[in-house]
This record gives structure tokens, sequence and C-alpha cells, in this order.
């Protein structure tokens, strides 16, 4: 059966939307390039439907590539697609998390993935506490919904931070405060992931005393041979992120790989001509694979189910829970309940009765959400109120107060 291919792009004639079509002409898909802007949605009871100029789209496969002026129009389209069943090859989610550098840093923190210290300011008397809370001038500032460096500046005072954000805030933008790192001043390294693997990269080098490496900027592109640690951290926040599709930039810092932002659309032109990898293929093999399933988002499908969800309880909160085993925390079987245990970025996927609570551990526990409070409960009570109160060593103590991991 022959694929049906929609990419979603407002630009035909660009080259990276030209080499999707051709990557999927070649493989035998039947594939259009259709504007999101001619584009409607029909939603009702019984009524579920795209229009594309007044025709029905049917379709297998979805490539967004949508830019970022038609951001709100466009991931509704692909939420709509999700919920008709159709394969999308990024998820609107994944969009819009990646899509507001805030958000994607708050994702990947909270994942241990390592980025610059940025601060979030809402008002320009702020910069100056946001800057000593990042390291000090200079800084760089940039808008959170920003592309192709166009909203990012590097201030060497004070006063020029101060000015940037009050004009950035003046003109109703997300402004954010964040560790310029000097060392990788006008570089960065641009790595291609598709469905969880590393097919394509390149670093970039900006042109003259620019400090902004995008390749729209007259940058240059080279080659580059990306150690294990980076290839691993790409992937890691393209899979945080939910994006199967991603072009992930890292900084070269000296104290290694620091996580930029990642871009759901990413440009194949600049990457292909550095690499010399057939992306787009990549792209398109990867559809051809997945197409036949399409994501779910397993918290909105347990809680379709009345009185079920999904609650997770951090740790660091419950001081007392620290050193117990999860046999311990529940009366009757705790794996009915806890699913996984987040540690160190990772997840424990049905962690065993025996395994011990650390400070910075994450119970994540689904099911019916009353009996999973009343299963904690007792196990905070008697942590609080009993003799089974642990008491926590010295080394736990400072770990809490500094917010550090062993
Ligand atoms: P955009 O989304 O507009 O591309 P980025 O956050 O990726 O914005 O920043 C654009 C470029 O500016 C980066 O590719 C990098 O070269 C440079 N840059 C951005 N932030 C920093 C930083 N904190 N330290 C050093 N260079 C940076
Ligand atoms: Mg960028």
């Amino acid at each position: 059966m022959t694929l049906r291919l929609a990419i979603l792009s407002r630009g035909p004639r660009l080259y990276s939307t030209r080499r999707l079509v051709e990557a999927a002409q070649r493989r035998g898909a039947a594939v259009e390039v259709l504007d999101p802007m001619k584009m409607s949605i029909t939603v009702g009871t019984d009524i579920q439907r795209i229009l594309n100029s007044g025709w029905e789209v049917d379709v297998d496969a979805v490539l967004p590539r949508i830019g970022y002026s038609i951001t709100r129009h466009g991931v509704a389209l692909v939420r709509q697609f999700e919920r008709m069943g159709v394969y999308v090859g990024n998820s609107s989610q994944g969009i819009l998390n990646s899509r507001d550098k805030l958000h994607a840093t708050q994702l990947l923190t909270r994942n241990r993935v390592p980025v610059p210290t940025t601060a979030y300011v809402r008002n320009w008397k702020d910069v100056e506490r946001a800057i000593s809370q990042v390291g000090g001038i200079p800084v760089v500032i940039k808008v959170s919904e920003g592309t192709q460096g166009s909203g990012v500046f590097l201030a060497r005072s004070l006063r020029e931070a101060r000015e940037l954000t009050w004009e950035l805030l003046d003109s109703g933008h997300n402004v954010l405060v964040q560790e310029y790192i000097a060392e990788s001043h006008g570089k960065d390294v641009r790595v291609l992931v598709v469905g969880d693997q590393v097919v394509a990269s390149m670093r970039r080098k900006a042109h003259g005393s620019e400090f902004r490496s995008n390749f729209h900027l007259n940058g240059s592109i080279e080659g580059v041979h990306l150690p294990k640690r980076y290839a691993k951290l790409a992937r890691k926040a393209a899979r945080l992120l939910g994006l199967e599709i991603a072009g992930v930039d890292l900084l070269e810092s000296s104290r290694g790989p620091l996580l930029l932002e990642v871009n759901s659309s990413p440009g194949l032109e600049g990457i292909e001509a550095a690499s010399g990898i057939n992306v787009a293929g990549h792209i398109i093999d990867h559809v051809i694979e997945s197409h036949a399933f399409s994501g779910v988002q397993l918290d909105t499908l347990l809680r379709s189910k009345p009185g079920h969800g999904v609650l997770s309880v951090a740790v660091r909160r419950h001081p007392e829970l620290i050193g117990l085993k999860l046999s311990e925390l529940f009366e009757g079987d705790p794996l009915q309940v806890i699913f996984a245990v987040a540690r160190d970025g990772n997840h424990i996927w049905r962690p065993r009765a025996s395994l011990r609570l650390q400070a910075d551990d994450e119970l994540i526990c689904y099911g019916d959400l009353r009996s999973i409070r009343n299963l904690l409960r007792p196990a905070f009570h008697n942590s609080l109120h009993t003799s089974r109160r642990i008491e926590l060593p010295a080394a736990f103590d400072e770990q809490l107060r500094d917010g550090q991991h062993s």
C-alpha cells in the first residue's frame, strides 16, 4: 500500500521541503505539501475533519514543518491529526515544548540535562539580580520564543542588559537572562536526531566577531566528530521534549556539553552539506517505519477512566521517606501503584520492592487516585509520628540544603 504523506509547510520551494518531497517520492510514497494557512479544522460530536481549501485531507502520515509565526495554528492542526489517529512526525506537545525556551529548559533541567543557567525576568528592575543569579556580566539576553538568532543579544554591561530587557519586555516578549558561555563564543554544535538516533551533526561558526552561530546569520558550517557524551545528551533532550525529529543545539563548554535549544523543524541544507548525509532520507525512512503507530499521552489516557490518573511524590519534599524501602511505603503491594522511580535524570521502571528511596528520587504512581493517596497516607503517618522515623545522616541534610546530588 502506498503511504500517503502530507508535509505541512508554507514553503514548497524551500530546500528542506524539496528534499523531503524528493526522498518520499524516491521511496514510493504519495506526498503533497500542504500550506497550514489554507487548512481548517472542524470538530463536533460526530465529526472530526481537516479541510484544505475546502477539500477533506485524508492521509496516513504528516510531517509538520511549522514556522514560528504560525505556531498556534500549526500546533492546532497537528493536534487534530493526532486526534484523528494520523501519525505525526512530531507531536503537537513536542512542538510546543520546544517553541518556548523557558519551558524547554524547565523540562530538560528537571531531568538533569546540563544547560547554561537561565533566569526569567518580568521586570527590568529584576535584571541586576538575574545577572548575579547566572554568574555576572557579560550575559546573554534572549526572548523565550525566538529563532534564527533574531532575539538573542550579548550584554556587556548592566546598563546594556537593562536597556535590552526593557525594550524586549516593552515589545511583549518573554525575556531570559542567561549565563554567557565565553569559551564557545561564536560556535555551537547542531545534532540531528531522528527516531532516537543521531543521524548527522555539524559545527556552526559565526561570521566575524558575531557571537551567534546561526546559519541564517551568515555563519559557516563544518563537519564534526561528535563525542559520545554529546550524542547521548542530544538524544536525551529530543526524548524529554517529546520530539522524534529534532535539531539539537549544544554549546561546547569547559564543563562539557550544555544544551542550548531544540528545534522541531530543523533546516536540512546546512547539515546535509556539512555532514554529507542524506538527512531527509533518514526522516522519511523513520516516517515509513513508524507511521503505523501514533503516540499517546499516557496521563490523558489514564485520566479517561473515572478517578484514575498519574501522581508523583518528590521525596525531597518528604524527607521522612528517605531511606525507606518501597515495600515499607505501602500496606499491600507497592508495585501495584508505583510504576517508576525517577532518579539521576533517568527512570527505574517497575522498581523492586527492596529499592531504597534517596533524597532526589521521585515516585511515579498510577491507578485509582484515591487509593494511591490512601496508600501513601499511612506511610507518611508512620514515619512522621512513630518510632519508624528515620534519622537522616548529616550528609543527607547537607545535600538537601545545597540541592546537590550525591
Ligand atoms: P535562536 O533560537 O534564535 O537560534 P539560540 O538560543 O539558539 O537562539 O541562540 C543563537 C546563537 O547564539 C546560538 O547558536 C549560540 O551560537 C549563541 N548563544 C546563545 N546563547 C548563548 C550562551 N548562553 N552562551 C554563548 N553563546 C550563546
Ligand atoms: Mg538556535
